[in-house]
């Protein structure tokens, strides 16, 4: 043990405690250091063809494996700067208030709703899937006045039934999932921009499931605060969450009566950190995830050179590959419209005859791939499986049909 005492620290065998607390001679520690952690690290290797994390391509974990710098330093702010860029163009947007949150993809929801609500301001919720349930109980728990349109998962709003109900409620911020990653819809936006403006309402709109596989365009669709995350096509490990907000959202949020309840996700102070405030000096506010950032960057860079359109276009011709491989094994297609399916998460109904459960373990044990059941108002109504950026290709698409394949033949339950 003695090789492991670095210089400045007191070793053990040799502490002992005073009145001012532990010196040399006696150990105070008794607590041993747990056996697992006198272990390497074990981490198996799966195919994550779940709803994600998506597997990392070698390119970005790379990038994320390189030595760190300073979270300040000049560097580091023209990585962020990179970063930001690579997030304009990932939503088709030329806002200025870009930037990528420290922490996953509720640390974008929360930040969005946090900064643009007031406590007693109302807001309306699309739900028909998990995440308009949860954005409808972060609102509620930061004191807004919560109004909700509900369908069953899969369902989806139109337009009229949108306007009705903003003119009803008269809410300052609309928000819909454009990727419904809990039903496996991809949400229509076209137009909602335009009518929740003609009520003075924002629009917010949840992009974690759908960037850069389903076609979204934050300044033409006129969406005014739009977030994602980096572990679904971005490919990038958990952990870093993409966000931008139109001059109109900025406008509210930078007006408000009080200070949002949460300091970590102030976007008064995130601004500056991000250098968006046309202030001349970035000033500590909090540690950034530095090798995040590094990975995130690299991803948006290869979606970047892929090109967005060409992006859409390969997941489009891959879930039609795949979802017309479900269809010959006799498999259900949970959303039945096309053109309502997320190409990259697919969902299909539990086929009869079956324990959803047993079907995620046997393909888990048996292939080393991962699927998912529902969640949240979908669990046991549906299996999920995403094909995200680099997941998403014909030869995983065929590997995953097998997998499913086989475990339909072991997996049926006995009629007694
Ligand atoms: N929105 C959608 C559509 C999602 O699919 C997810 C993650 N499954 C989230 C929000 C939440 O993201 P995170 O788990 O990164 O917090």
């Amino acid at each position: 043990m003695q090789g492991l005492v670095r210089s400045g620290q007191v070793p053990l065998e040799s502490a002992q405690s005073t009145k001012h607390g532990v010196h040399r001679g006696m150990s105070s520690v008794t607590i041993p250091p747990p056996a697992c952690m006198l272990r390497p690290l074990e981490a198996p290797f799966r195919y994550l063809f779940g709803p994600g994390p998506s597997n990392v391509p070698p390119r970005v974990l790379a990038a994320g494996g390189r030595p760190i710098i300073g979270h300040m330093h000049s560097e580091m702010f023209g990585i962020m700067n990179d970063i930001k860029k690579g997030i304009q163009y990932a939503f088709q947007t030329s806002n200025n208030m870009t930037l990528a949150m420290s922490g996953s993809g509720h640390t974008a929801m929360e930040c969005a709703l946090f900064n643009i609500v007031e406590p007693g301001e109302s807001v309306l919720v699309a739900i028909n899937g998990i995440w308009g349930e949860r954005v409808a109980e972060i609102s509620e728990r930061m004191g807004a006045k919560v109004h909700t349109l509900v369908k069953t998962p899969g369902g989806h709003f139109t337009n009229a039934e949108i306007e009705q109900a903003l003119a009803k409620h008269k809410p300052v911020l609309f928000f819909l999932t454009h990727g419904e990653s809990s039903a496996g819809l991809v949400h229509p936006v076209d137009g909602v921009g335009d009518i929740c403006h003609k009520y003075n309402c924002l629009l917010l709109v949840d992009s974690v499931a759908s960037l850069g596989a389903a076609p979204l365009l934050m300044d033409q669709q006129n969406i005014d605060i739009l977030y994602t995350g980096s572990q679904k096509a971005l490919n990038a490990p958990p952990g870093t969450a993409p966000i931008s907000f139109s001059e109109r959202a900025c406008h509210k949020m930078f007006n408000r009566k009080a200070k949002p309840v949460s300091y970590l996700l102030d976007m008064t102070h995130l601004s500056n950190y991000w250098g968006n405030d046309g202030k001349p000096e970035r000033t500590y506010h909090h540690t950034g995830p530095v090798s995040g950032f590094f990975a995130l960057r690299e991803s948006l860079a290869i979606l970047a050179e892929t090109g967005l359109e060409n992006s859409w276009k390969h997941h489009t011709e891959v879930a039609e590959y795949f979802w017309k491989g479900l269809e010959d094994l006799g498999l259900k297609l949970f959303i039945k419209d096309k053109d309502l399916r997320l190409p990259s998460v697919t969902t299909i109904a539990i086929p009869e005859g079956y324990n959803w459960k047993e079907l995620l373990a046997y393909i888990m044990k048996h292939h080393r791939i991962e699927f998912t059941g529902g969640l949240g108002p979908s669990v046991g109504m549906l299996l999920r499986i995403g094909l995200m950026g680099y997941n998403c290709n014909k030869a995983n698409a065929a590997m995953a049909l097998a997998a499913l394949e086989d475990a339909l033949k072991q997996c049926r339950m006995s009629k007694a």
